[in-house]
C-alpha cells in the first residue's frame, strides 16, 4: 500500500490512486493489487495500470500483478477525504451532490455549469459568476 501511496493520477497529478479510491485491496495467492477503473472507457486506467506496474517493479514486487476489478462500479464517493481537500487546492471542485458547485477560487456557491464536458469525460466546465473564473468540477458517478 506504500507503494501504492505514491502513485498519481494521470490526468490529476496532485491526486495519488489512493487518494481517487481506486485500490480496492491486495490480495495474495497469487499476490496482486486490485483496482477499480474509475470511467468505463477511461482512456486513464492503461496509463494507471502501467503506472502501478512501474512502480511496483522499482519497489521490488515484481511477481505481483494488477488485477482489474469491475464489480462494484467505482462511484466518485471512494474518492478520500484528503483527495477531495487536494482537488479543492488544485482548483477542481469535488464532486457533489447538489446542483451547485462551490468555486474553488472564492468559495461562492453562486455558480453555474457552462458545458458538461471539460478537459476530459470525468470533468464538467463551470463558471463562477462572483470572481468571474471558470473551473472544472469532478462529475458525480
Ligand atoms: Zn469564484
Amino acid at each position: 500500500m506504500a507503494v501504492l501511496e505514491t502513485v498519481p493520477d494521470p490526468e490529476i497529478p496532485v491526486l495519488t490512486i489512493t487518494d481517487l479510491g481506486i485500490v480496492r485491496g491486495i490480495a495474495e495467492d497469487p499476490p496482486r493489487v486490485r483496482i477499480s477503473p474509475t470511467y468505463t472507457g477511461c482512456p486513464a486506467t492503461t496509463a494507471i495500470e502501467q503506472s502501478i506496474r512501474e512502480a511496483l517493479d522499482a519497489a521490488g514486487f515484481r511477481d505481483v500483478y494488477v488485477e482489474r476489478v469491475l464489480f462494484p462500479p467505482w462511484t466518485t464517493d471512494w474518492i478520500s477525504e484528503r483527495g477531495r481537500e487536494r482537488l479543492k487546492a488544485y482548483g477542481i471542485a469535488p464532486p457533489g451532490v447538489s446542483a451547485t458547485a462551490e468555486c474553488p477560487q472564492c468559495g461562492s456557491t453562486d455558480t453555474v455549469e457552462v458545458s458538461r464536458f471539460g478537459a476530459t469525460p470525468c470533468k464538467a466546465q463551470w463558471r463562477c459568476k462572483s470572481c468571474l473564473e471558470p473551473f472544472e468540477r469532478f462529475k458525480c458517478h
